[in-house]
């Protein structure tokens, strides 16, 4: 299906002109909060709709077209811009006929890129920019073969969040101002193109020349594109797959339970209101364990352990299509309102899907590993609404606005009971649907709904540690791993039947801190967890491996870095390598062999450890 711009245009012009639905309407009443990482100018001048069109070129590592912006204001118009070569800039009243306009790009921020400041002439209502994008934008990952599942063909996918997105388009980037857009993207004929938007040419053969249409409001941070040698395998009637052919039947095995994973959310929180639900399976070298790209999650393969054991992090990524994309972050500072409440609605979908042992259990560690966190966190990071002012917004991506967000909802949850709590979450997911919202927005919101809380919700959200009122998150599947623990210290067999990946996490982190080389052999000649293919029990093994200089361990060791390069798992490796000097030595001739396989994420965030 093609729809010439034309016809487009029209359209929009129509959804605007009165007959809108009844979100676009919502969205517009919202006003837009300061964003200190973004340059836009929204008070004056707002963009309410984007349409793309991009070529996709493999060689260069660029994408180059325009982009086409829908303006509610007058003046002049502030878009972010990062690393983008900017061609020319056209304005028009009608959509059709364009003429040049005056344009000026800023000075460049190392965090923030340059502003973009273009004309907009009296009466025009669109305004088209002719851009391209650098070989290395930072929101862009351009794999060669080598580096794909697959080995045959280039891979190119975006990561937006938090302020990336303005590194592949000239937009207005940041949460508050939601846009929705239509996009024409072209590459190679027998390559897929995929993004977060609704698409009916997945089950047809590949034709180079995609379209995409996404009606509801979105921040821009989760605009996503990912283009390659992809194939598609329906799951459900409303869920599916995407991933290269290789890992086809073991991503599809893996997440089969999509649908009842909709379906469990949709009566804790209501209905789905993206229409489809379909996972893109990326190549290892994806930086993060999932991005919750609407209709479309992006997703790690280290998360296809076989047994679904790991397939929390996909209940995690579905969870947002409530929290995070219906109801978003107004500025990075508010991160905690996506993270925390998905944390939350995480818990129950695993609860619901699996059982209430599971979620605890899951619950307990990521408890576990916030407290280890927060431990060599300044007190200022430690807070709900952390202050990013000077600071990259990825700065406050700890387990703060996640783990201690999500305890603070349990808290009120124990204090009023479920069967006031689960109301009010649904409230407030249908209250905020398709907006973004601050801090005080939620809190002004909480005390009119449940005015006989007495939690000091202050105290959560702007103080540092956890207060007094945090709930013990209890598991006895852990508490039988501590038994066994105690019993495997004293030297005397253990019981380890039906454990899962979680109960070996927890095994391996209680070791004691020193370990002989004797009894590393013991425990991997027992447990073979050298050839772990749980990626989760491996990466725990692997620190040990690095830290007892365990050298059976070792070319495993090497192997996982130049395949994987999911930050969660490479970034503690490296660090705990770069404690000797030695050990710092080798960590940094790795990362140098293995850099050009990593995502920027990634790899900025490794060479500042290396750095230190
Ligand atoms: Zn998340």
């Amino acid at each position: 299906m093609r729809i010439s711009l034309e016809a487009w245009m029209l359209a929009v012009a129509v959804l605007l002109s009165g007959c809108a639905p009844k979100l676009e309407e919502v969205n517009s009443q919202v006003p837009v909060v300061k964003d200190i990482h973004s340059y836009a100018n929204p008070a004056e001048a707002r963009v309410r709709h984007i349409e793309l069109d991009l070529q996709v070129d493999f060689e260069k590592r660029t994408l180059a077209g325009t982009v086409v912006h829908l303006i509610e204001g007058k003046g002049k118009v502030i878009f972010d811009t990062k690393d983008l070569k900017i061609e020319k800039a056209e304005a028009s009243k009608n959509g059709k006929e364009f003429q040049p306009t005056t344009f000026k790009l800023g000075a460049a921020d190392k965090i923030l890129g340059a502003p973009l400041e273009v004309v907009l002439p009296e009466g025009a209502r669109y305004l088209r920019i002719s851009y391209e994008t650098s070989p290395t934008a930072y929101a862009l990952q351009w794999l060669t073969p080598q580096q794909t599942a697959g080995k045959k063909a280039p891979y190119l996918y975006t990561q937006g969040e938090p302020i990336n997105t303005r590194s592949w388009i000239p937009l207005q980037d940041s949460p508050g101002i939601r846009i929705t857009y239509r996009a024409r993207i072209r590459t190679q004929p027998n390559f897929f193109a995929v993004m977060s938007a609704n698409n009916d040419q997945r089950t047809s053969a590949p034709t180079g020349d995609y379209l995409f249409d996404m009606a509801q409001p979105v921040p821009p941070y989760l605009l996503a594109l990912a283009v390659g040698e992809l194939q598609f395998r329906m799951i459900g009637a409303r869920t599916g797959v995407y991933t290269e052919k290789v890992m086809l039947d073991a991503a599809a095995h893996e997440f089969s339970d999509l649908d009842s994973m909709v379906t469990a959310a949709e009566q804790l929180f209501g209905s789905y209101r993206w229409d489809r639900y379909d996972v893109l399976v990326l190549p290892p070298s994806f930086p993060i364990g999932g991005m919750e790209n609407p209709r479309l999650t992006f997703a790690t393969p280290t998360i296809i352990a076989g047994d679904k054991s790991l397939v929390s992090l996909i209940s995690h990524e579905l969870a947002h299509s409530w929290s995070g994309n219906l109801v978003t972050n107004a500025t990075w500072s508010d991160f905690w309102l996506n993270e925390g409440f998905t944390v939350y609605v995480e818990r129950r979908i695993q609860e619901v899907l699996y059982s209430k042992q599971r979620s605890e259990m899951e619950f307990a560690i990521e408890v576990a590993e916030l407290k280890q966190e927060m431990a060599t966190l300044p007190e200022k990071d430690q807070l709900l609404y952390v202050d990013l002012a000077g600071r990259d917004p990825e700065d406050g991506v700890t387990l703060v606005p996640y783990v201690k967000g999500a305890l603070m909802l349990r808290a009120i949850e124990e204090e009023v009971g479920r069967e006031r709590f689960d109301p009010f979450v649904r409230g407030y997911f249908d209250q905020f649907a398709f907006q973004s919202i601050t801090t005080g927005m939620f809190e002004a919101y909480l005390k009119g709904k449940l005015p006989e809380l007495k939690l000091d919700v202050k105290e959560w959200i702007y103080k540092p540690g956890l207060p007094k009122s945090c709930p013990v998150i209890s598991s006895f599947l852990l508490a039988n791993v501590d038994v066994e623990i105690a019993k495997w210290k004293k030297g005397q067999p253990i019981q380890t039947k039906d454990w899962v990946a979680q109960q070996w996490l927890h095994f391996l982190r209680g070791l004691p801190a020193e370990l002989t080389a004797d009894q590393m052999a013991k425990l991997d000649r027992e447990f073979q967890f050298t050839k772990s293919k749980n990626s989760e029990t491996l990466d725990a093994w692997l620190i040990l491996a690095i830290r007892h200089k365990y050298a059976p361990a070792q070319v495993a060791l090497e192997e996982f870095l130049s395949r994987v390069g999911r930050q969660k798992f490479i970034k503690p490796l490296y660090q705990e390598m770069a404690k000797t000097g030695e050990g710092k030595a080798r960590a940094k001739a790795l990362f140098a062999k293995n850099k050009a396989n990593y995502h920027p994420i990634a790899s900025s965030a490794i060479e500042a450890l290396l750095a230190k």
